[in-house]
């Protein structure tokens, strides 16, 4: 699948993905907004970063376009399971964008803030609730949810919530929800626990499994330097005037950093371009371009932009914010030490990021020695477990142990379990192949039960 044109969607969210630069559908999104727009049951394995926001949500607006479904208070159409408030808020915000052409109306739930509005939003009723488990049973408790006729279920970063502990919330959750619906659960490992879930919850699922690359590391040094974030762009400046250095991929958490962060550099006469979201194709093939070439000797990039950058020459990266998502380390530092090549991999780390290192130190199962910006080292603590390799610093260490970029699981072709709308025959419901439902029709079916 190469082209957004080539998927059978909704014209409406063509327009927005083309008005925001998406042209190629990533994996995940390929192989899951096919099936899932034919109304069945995913099981996917993927991380933040591939895309997978827009797997689940272009489907479910899809599904909201074409069959308008009829909005009752508190009962909402669509149900959204996010760990986080900050990634409900980014589900929120991806639906904005995608849906920007269609008529929806969506409410977020969380907790820690006042529920008095949440309440409001959901009494006039929406097709798109987003929620964090915990808030989301407080309000069902309450009466002010009901969530038995949820036509579409998706439960994100599942292993992340179990890890958080939401599993009998998460028990409660699916025991309410209809048993005609459409499933679709995402999470970034499938570890046991996680796989019970998703027999619990998915009807015959099509399997897509998307795993990052796995880079060879053994020819990778790697750096963890624990500094200020004010300190953070003159150290890389003075990375950056190291006489090893060739070509640099400095990684950011957002968009607006990676802008920033060349505008600076250009200010201090470094040759730098960004790659990132905002950026259409053919800015970003440019950059990639110059970059390859030599005429710049810094790209700036954020992870999802930095996919399948394979260019030979870079001698080092940096990531100059911390990966959120600890698998990004693996990724990004595979930028280097290609081709035979040896590369140095450089992390800066602010107090308030330990978190992530500690995250990075379990992966990939190392510790690293803690570098300050001018010289001194605090070794690594010998862990107390026999897994520890002692230092990080030096090559060597984590082989990766997935492979492959993106392989499909084959699925069992699922059935669909949406009430009254019959995946295939959903598709095929009228003579111009779009669904033909009355308008709410599925919803009544669902009520009736
Ligand atoms: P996610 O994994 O859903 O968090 O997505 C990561 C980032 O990738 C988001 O900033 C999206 O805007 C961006 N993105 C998702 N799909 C595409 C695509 N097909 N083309 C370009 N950017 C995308």
């Amino acid at each position: 699948m190469n082209s957004f044109e080539a998927l059978d969607l909704y014209a409406p969210l063509k327009k927005a993905l083309a008005e925001q630069n998406y042209e190629t559908p990533t994996p995940i999104q390929a192989q899951t907004i096919p099936p899932a727009v034919d109304g069945k049951d995913i099981l996917g394995c993927a991380q933040t970063g591939t895309g997978k926001t827009a797997a689940f949500a272009l489907p479910i607006l899809d599904y909201i376009g074409h069959e308008t479904p009829k909005l009752y208070p508190k009962s909402p159409t669509v149900l959204i399971l996010a760990p986080t408030r900050e990634l409900a808020i980014q589900i929120s915000d991806s639906f904005a964008i995608y849906g920007k052409h269609i008529k929806f109306s969506q409410a977020l739930v969380y907790g820690g803030v006042n529920q008095d509005r949440q309440v409001r939003a959901l009494k006039r009723g929406v097709d798109v609730l987003i929620a964090t488990p915990g808030r989301l049973m407080d309000l069902m408790q309450q009466g002010h949810i009901k969530i038995g006729s949820v036509q579409i279920f998706v439960l994100d970063e599942a292993d992340r919530m179990m890890d958080m502990g939401f599993l009998p919330a998460l028990r409660k959750i699916i025991a309410q929800l209809p048993e005609q619906r459409q499933s679709l659960f995402f999470s970034a490992t499938m570890s046991d626990k996680a796989r019970e879930l998703s027999n619990q919850l998915l009807y015959q699922p099509v399997s897509v499994n998307v795993t990052p690359e796995s880079p060879s590391v053994e020819r990778i040094e790697q750096r963890m330097i624990m500094l200020d974030r004010g300190n953070k762009f003159t150290f890389l400046k003075e990375v950056l005037s190291g006489g090893d250095v060739e070509q640099t991929i400095v990684f950011t958490r957002t968009k607006r950093g990676a802008n920033v962060i060349v505008r600076k550099l250009e200010q201090a006469k470094i040759g730098a371009l960004a790659i990132h979201g905002n950026k259409s194709q053919n800015a970003r093939q440019r950059a990639l371009e110059a970059f390859r070439k030599g005429k710049i000797s810094v790209l700036v990039a954020t992870d999802v932009a930095a996919r399948g950058i394979d260019i030979d020459g870079v001698s080092h990266v940096v990531n100059y914010d911390m990966p959120v998502e600890e698998e990004s380390y693996v990724h990004r530092i595979g930028r280097t030490g290609r081709a035979g090549r040896d590369g140095i991999a450089i992390s800066l780390c602010t107090p308030e990021e330990r978190s992530e290192l500690r995250a990075i130190e379990k992966l990939i199962e190392m510790q690293f020695d803690l570098e300050l910006p001018y010289g001194e080292v605090q070794p690594a603590q010998p862990k107390p477990k026999s897994s520890g390799r002692g230092g990080a610093r030096g090559r060597g260490g984590y082989g990766g142990s997935r492979s492959g970029s993106s392989n499909s699981g084959s699925g069992a072709g699922g059935g669909s379990r949406r009430a009254g709308s019959s995946g295939k025959k959903r598709r095929n419901g009228n003579a111009n192949g779009r669904k033909a439902a009355p308008k709410s029709s599925s919803r009544a079916v669902a009520r009736q039960r």
